[in-house]
């Protein structure tokens, strides 16, 4: 049985005490599945009826653990984070890292119970007699990550792992590491991480000083890794130059570098030190030594970066998912103490000023659950062979990965502000969703080199949005329901948007412009999506609502000397606050 949490469940009841009842309750005890009317929605939308019918009761149980046991567990883990023990008693280089309770508590779940980092590539978790689609993979990452931010980088990077040595791998590396890493005994298990950071370059990958030789058979590396997340990961997954490869990225090759050799001693690197961090606190991210550690070469030497970026462009639809799973929690909570916090004698939730509030904290959620859903399930049709779906996938996940988690640190603080000075103390959960938010613009590329990547690469190489925009038009096409008048106005934004990044990707001296590009891109897909979805029968269909106010107030120029809100908006609002479901019917009106 779980020990009883000592911040209370208080979910939406009033809380008893002298005073007390002046705070507003926030989301602790409530279901994250049940109170999410849109991913409700939508994974009805992307998921095979027989899957959503063998996954809904995980999700609904994932969602109990996550405004539970699990939130409970990650703040205390918050408070604790992981220690380093350099050295054991007798003095040896024994390096390892001590953890909470409370992150074992929480591995025991992901590893064990849930199975995330198996379920995409082998069957038998939840249930399943295949592999998880990715639509649930990532619908089940966004239900864990709001309560916990931190686990959710060791997770993601063993399953993303698996994929790599599953595709790269030789046979007989992949029937060492496979069954260790598969497996769902989390106390034999091993779990994967991925080290490319060096002091050199983060960003400038190609500038990596760690060397490979091979010594009396075996390949040997010699460096320093600079940012290791997951720092005592089983097997690392790595980049370093054998001794004679060329400069540059084209001279990088991969391996997998385990931390005991086949005769349990421990390989020769170090932690060197774990990072004191803004956030992500649970989780330990350190400073590698490699001392000439024993690493299996994976794949073809010539194309490590190449291989190596598959991880990464996974990594980046995760911190897509994770960005939208911390701005979810952001409106839940927000919405729960503006409908329960007193002041001047109504509920804030009735200020003009603050409901606007509210609209910047929801709008750009609801932008992302799309963005995310509809990436993984173009991943599932990328999987499932269609070169369309894997153009589409080239482009789509960085637009994911740089405006979401931009948007979620604006989120994350509207959030806090909505809950006053209290969301400013750390018994809340605010403040941590503002530190955790932050590393989003950080890892696997930040925002400038994933905005540089969707124009340079996914557009002016790959022409991946000529494919987005073959996708995009056949979903207009098909959003009936949707007045004509407003899809005409998103095909012409659409178009505005296709000709702004072409014009960027061709000329060079208009760099400066690839983040406005970026965000164009991103506003334009999330709304036509957002009008599509609110047109299928039994969706709820203020997400129609959600695109005009993209496309109003991200894609349209704003005087900044007239009022900001007009009719429309307000007439809007009362539907988004509304606690019932919306008909298509309802919002037409407002769809000019
Ligand atoms: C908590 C945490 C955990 C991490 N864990 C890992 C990990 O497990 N494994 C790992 O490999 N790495 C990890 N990293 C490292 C992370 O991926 C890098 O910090 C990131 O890629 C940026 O690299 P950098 O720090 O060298 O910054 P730099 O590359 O030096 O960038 C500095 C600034 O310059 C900008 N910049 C760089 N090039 C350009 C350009 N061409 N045009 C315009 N602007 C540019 C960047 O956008 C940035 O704003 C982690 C980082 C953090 C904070």
């Amino acid at each position: 049985m779980h020990a009883p949490s000592p911040h209370g469940s208080v979910g939406n009841a009033p809380v008893e005490g002298r005073g007390a009842d002046h705070i507003a309750p926030d989301c602790a005890g409530q279901n994250f599945y049940a109170i999410d009317r849109g991913l409700r929605d939508l994974v009805r939308l992307y998921l095979e009826p027989d899957d959503l019918g063998r996954l809904e009761p995980h999700f609904d149980r994932l969602g109990i653990l996550a405004g539970g046991r699990l939130d409970e567990l990650a703040r205390v883990a918050d408070q604790h984070p992981p220690v380093l023990n350099a050295r054991d008693r007798f003095g040896r280089d024994e390096d390892w890292i001590d953890y909470h309770s409370s992150y074992r508590e929480m591995e025991q779940i992901a590893f064990g119970d849930f199975q995330f980092h198996a379920m995409s590539h082998r069957a038998g978790t939840l249930g399943m007699d295949r592999p998880l689609p990715a639509v649930a993979k990532y619908a089940m990452q966004y239900l864990f990550v709001q309560a916990e931010f931190g686990l959710m980088c060791p997770i993601s990077v063993t399953d993303t792992s698996i994929h790599l040595i599953r595709k790269f791998a030789a046979a007989e590396l992949k029937d060492y590491l496979l069954p260790k890493m598969l497996s769902g005994d989390v106390a034999t298990m091993w779990k994967g991480t991925q080290f490319m950071t060096e002091r050199a370059g983060g960003s400038d990958v190609g500038a990596i000083e760690t060397t490979a030789r091979c010594e009396e058979g075996e390949w040997r590396l010699y460096g320093d890794k600079w940012f290791c997340s997951h720092a005592d990961a089983d097997v690392a997954l790595l980049l370093a130059r054998p001794e004679g490869a060329p400069a540059g990225t084209r001279g990088l090759a991969l391996f997998a570098l385990p931390r005991r050799l086949k005769d349990g001693r421990r390989n020769a690197y170090r932690i060197v030190r774990l990072k004191d961090k803004l956030g992500t606190r649970s989780m330990a991210s350190g400073e590698i030594l490699l001392e000439g550690a024993v690493a299996y070469p994976v794949g073809d030497a010539g194309r490590g970066f190449k291989q190596m970026m598959e991880q990464v462009n996974l990594s980046r639809l995760s911190h897509g998912v994770r960005a939208s799973a911390m701005m979810r929690r952001c409106v839940n909570e927000a919405l729960v103490c503006a409908r329960g916090r007193l002041a001047f004698g109504k509920t804030i939730i009735e200020y003009p000023l603050l409901r606007r509030q509210l609209l910047k904290i929801i709008v750009p959620t609801e932008q992302a659950l799309s963005m995310f859903l509809f990436t993984a399930s173009t991943m599932d049709r990328a999987n499932a062979g269609s070169k369309e779906a894997e153009s589409l996938l080239r482009i789509l996940t960085p637009l994911l990965k740089f405006r979401a988690c931009r948007d979620n640190i604006p989120v994350a603080t509207g959030a806090m502000e909505v809950r006053g000075g209290n969301g400013y103390i750390e018994e809340w959960v605010h403040a941590r969703l503002i530190r955790d938010a932050h590393v989003g613009v950080l890892w696997e590329g930040t925002s400038n080199i994933n905005a540089l990547d969707i124009v340079s690469r996914a557009v002016g190489k790959s022409r991946a949005h000529r494919t987005l925009e073959v996708a995009l038009r056949k979903l207009l096409d098909e959003a009936t329901q949707v007045p004509a008048a407003f899809r005409d106005r998103l095909r012409s934004a659409l178009d505005r948007a296709l000709a702004f990044a072409e014009r960027v990707a061709a000329e060079p001296a208009l760099e400066e412009s690839a983040r406005q590009v970026a965000s164009s891109l991103y506003h334009i897909t999330s709304a036509i999506l957002m009008v599509w979805e609110a047109g299928q029968p039994g969706t709820d269909a203020r997400r129609a609502l959600y695109a005009r106010f993209a496309l109003e107030h991200r894609l349209t120029a704003q005087d900044p000397l007239a009022p900001c809100y007009g009719e429309w908006e307000r007439k809007a609002e009362e539907l988004v606050f509304s606690e019932r479901q919306v008909a298509i019917a309802e919002v037409t009106g407002l769809l000019a």
